[in-house]
């Protein structure tokens, strides 16, 4: 399991500074309705940069969340630009860019935008010292038009309704993009796990999984690992399911041990997947793994599984965080040589690592790379930070870790940004892989699920690439295209009840 996080060094979303946005009757720099950017082309000997024309409203603007303060308001009315930058607003500005140029109308709009069930409960808990916490839990379903609700669990001290809905909204596109036949859900605990127990964590999650029983299930909603959960907390939630219904249903619950009905090539998915993803990208860049330099963001399942199948392919991985603090080498680290290090010394951080420099989360982002993948949080490259970001290619292995106004600024730079919806899919591909072994009880070898996940995240890559060349898009406006087009396909082929 990650650790749980203490002091946040990047404070997601709220932080975007007051001058940061424009406000009513200011322009977006570069928002008029023809604009030139720097972009990915492909031609004959692959992509290659070239200044285009394009034309398209900014982020946001058509829901006007983003664009314009609100009457009344004053600049510096931090409560309301937080309220106005958060990820559900980016998840919603997102889906509205992706309606214009789908040409959706605004009832379809509309069910898109709202999700479909939104459960909030009270978890109790009797710590070990006698005292009874209450914790407050929410699951979102998001959207289920295209199968049983998929998303992970979170338990982390800042989750929120608003976070959840946005990771549920995201999951739904998620699964669309990559052809895979869920709907999107998320949940999460408001809680540090870091200052519970074991058996006090184990409690937490039995009675969030009683909570969640009436919705939860193989055919309704199959939660997963996310932030600060593993596959141990998957298999207290899978045996409680389990013991209310009667019987072992192996299939309630992805990211699971192999001892109860996991997959083999799980625990690595998410990051494989994403190490796919960027040599896709490098391939039509013409680069090579072993030519580019690598910073990663958030040392836990995703970040530590991505820096060590990078450094095994050859890329030189010159700087790894976690929520303490980073460490910067340039003439690179080496994964397993961290991992060893926390261990060996208790540590929950790579920060203290001698065989680097220390440097601050703000600084890795920062830093002078190829490729920088974010695989902690949401909203930690913003408006106000995104000028120092230097990588020409993001691989998003975090749900959500730029925002509308950042992603703008990156894509008018001509930064490749590959976005979270198709990047970090390979963790839910192989969850659907899993799914589908339990409840066939039929099991496949490593190989087989690792092979089958590169041909759906490679497909899926080609796909939005393709469309990004052909409408003259950036992949994340691509990648929502896809995956808002297929769940809109599935509702009208469906119809509507009664
Ligand atoms: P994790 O709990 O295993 O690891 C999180 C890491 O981020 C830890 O190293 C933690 O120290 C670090 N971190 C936390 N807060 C931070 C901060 N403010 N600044 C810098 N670092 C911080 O979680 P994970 O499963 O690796 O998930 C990471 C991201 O990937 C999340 O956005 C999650 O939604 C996304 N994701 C995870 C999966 C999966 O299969 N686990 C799949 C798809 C997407």
């Amino acid at each position: 399991m990650g650790e749980a996080a203490g002091d946040r060094p990047c404070v997601p979303w709220g932080t975007i500074a007051a001058g940061a946005l424009p406000g009513r009757g200011m322009k977006w720099p570069g928002s008029g309705p023809e604009r030139t950017s720097r972009r990915w082309q492909r031609g004959r000997r692959g992509r290659r940069w070239s200044t285009v024309k394009v034309d398209r409203r900014p982020v946001g603007a058509t829901l006007g969340i983003l664009d314009e303060r609100p009457a009344g308001t004053a600049p510096g009315d931090e409560e309301l630009l937080r309220e106005r930058t958060s990820a559900w607003n980016a998840a919603l500005a997102q889906l509205e860019e992706a309606a214009d140029v789908l040409g959706l109308d605004q009832g379809m709009r509309d069910l898109l935008a709202t999700p479909k069930r939104v459960l909030t409960v009270a978890v109790p808990v009797r710590r070990e010292d006698g005292r009874l916490e209450v914790f407050e839990g929410y699951r979102v379903h998001h959207n289920v038009t295209r199968g049983p609700a998929k998303g992970g669990i979170r338990y982390h001290p800042m989750v929120s309704l608003d976070e959840v809905k946005a990771l549920a909204m995201w999951m739904t596109w998620k699964c669309a993009v990559v052809g895979i036949p869920f709907g999107g859900a998320k949940g999460g605990v408001v809680v540090d796990p870091a200052t519970l127990s074991m058996v006090e964590l184990e409690r937490l999650t039995r009675r969030f999984a009683a909570e969640l029983l009436p919705i939860i299930g193989p055919e309704k909603d199959i939660p997963a690992p996310d932030v600060n959960t593993d596959d141990q907390i998957m298999a207290w939630f899978m045996d409680t399911f389990s013991v209310n219904q009667g019987y072992s249903v192996p299939g309630v619950v992805t990211g699971k041990p192999l001892a109860i009905g996991g997959s083999e090539g799980r625990g690595g998915a998410t990051s494989l997947g994403v190490m796919y993803s960027l040599f896709m990208a490098l391939k039509e860049r013409g680069s090579q793994p072993s030519e580019v330099s690598v910073a990663i963001q958030g040392f836990g399942k995703v970040g530590a599984g991505v820096a060590t199948f990078l450094h095994d392919a050859g890329c030189n991985v010159v700087a790894v965080s976690d929520v303490r603090g980073g460490v910067y080498n340039r003439r690179g680290l080496n994964p397993q040589a961290l991992g060893k290090h926390r261990r060996a010394t208790g540590s929950s951080t790579v920060a203290t690592f001698p065989g680097g420099d220390r440097i601050s989360n703000e600084e890795l982002l920062a830093l002078h790379v190829d490729v920088l993948i974010p695989a902690a949080l949401e909203g930690v490259i913003r408006a106000d930070n995104v000028d120092a970001v230097q990588a020409d290619i993001i691989v998003e292995g975090a749900n959500g870790p730029t925002t509308p106004a950042a992603d703008k600024v990156l894509d008018d730079r001509g930064c490749l940004v590959v976005p979270d919806v198709l990047a970090n899919a390979g963790g839910v591909t192989v969850s659907y892989f899993e799914w589908v072994q339990d409840i066939q009880a039929y099991f496949w070898s490593e190989d087989e699920v690792n092979h089958r996940m590169r041909q759906v995240m490679e497909r899926a890559y080609a796909q939005v690439a393709d469309l990004a060349e052909e409408r003259r898009l950036s992949m994340r406006q691509a990648a929502q295209v896809i995956g808002v087009g297929r769940v809109a396909e599935a509702h009208r082929t469906r119809g509507l009840f009664p």
